[in-house]
């Protein structure tokens, strides 16, 4: 009697310090059985805004609406970016959630929508997991990784590459940081990036002289957000000229 009175007040103690596993990632609600992998309950799955290949408006960038970035860019290094959602702001708060108040069980939630997203870029390549040489990530500067504590591409590329079984490498670094983007022209950007990022000699070596059974070497870069893409155009541009075999893919979460 005792006994089991005591196991349960320890089960509904635990349950309330770690919510279970059937518990929704985003407002511990009870979780929807039509969500999926994503463990969400019904009205946070509803909440979310999915890009879908028919809302696709632009093929290089993969935008749901007339795109004049792509038009107006002189060289553009990437072949093709596809996101998961579109950037509105419960999305907002969901990636704010994790990047800056560290709530890390979002990380399986992200984890979950990238993979969605590259059954679905897989696809559409027609390609195999196999044919992918390599998933990498923008890199962050040294202070903000310090500050942050971890870098939320690299966590997504390498949940990516641990599920596809795919090589994760840094292929870049990043010498400075830039300040917040979205408040600058879009003059400002490409400017502001000149000499930001710089080749990750190990992982470009390595790079160069991994053999794959494709002719060209696929990169995947993962980012989380995909603004203007200047800054993947600059990360697949340093890419592309230190592997000029390679070909480059941008995967972000929203846009
Ligand atoms: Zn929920
Ligand atoms: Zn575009």
């Amino acid at each position: 009697m005792l006994h089991s009175l005591i196991s349960k007040l320890i089960s509904s103690t635990r349950s309330l310090l770690a919510p279970n596993a059937d518990s929704c990632l985003v407002c511990y609600g009870p979780r929807a059985s039509s969500s999926g992998e994503l463990s969400l309950c019904r009205v946070c799955f509803e909440h979310i805004p999915w890009i879908r290949p028919d809302d696709i408006r632009c093929d290089v960038c993969g935008r749901f609406e007339s795109c004049p970035d792509c038009r107006r860019r002189k060289d553009t290094w990437f072949e093709l970016n596809l996101s998961v959602v579109k950037y509105n702001d419960t999305m907002k708060d969901w990636l704010g959630r994790f990047k800056y108040r560290g709530d890390e069980r979002l990380q399986l939630l992200f984890a979950g929508m990238f993979e969605s997203l590259f059954h679905r870029f897989l696809a559409h390549q027609a390609w195999r997991a196999k044919d992918i040489t390599v998933v990498t990530y923008v890199p962050l500067s040294k202070q903000r990784l310090e500050e942050r504590g971890f870098n939320q591409a690299e966590l997504f590329a390498r949940a990516l590459g641990s599920s596809f079984r795919i090589p994760v490498a840094p292929l870049l670094d990043r010498a400075r940081h830039t300040g917040k983007q979205s408040y600058k022209t879009r003059e400002e950007r490409i400017s502001d990036l000149r000499g930001v990022f710089a080749p990750n000699e190990e992982g470009i070596s390595w790079l160069s002289t991994t053999v794959h059974n494709k002719p060209s070497q696929l990169v995947v870069v993962v980012d989380d957000v995909y603004t203007t893409g200047s800054t993947m155009n600059e990360c697949a541009r340093i890419i592309r000229e230190c592997a000029p075999n390679s070909r480059v893919f941008s995967l972000t979460w929203a846009r």
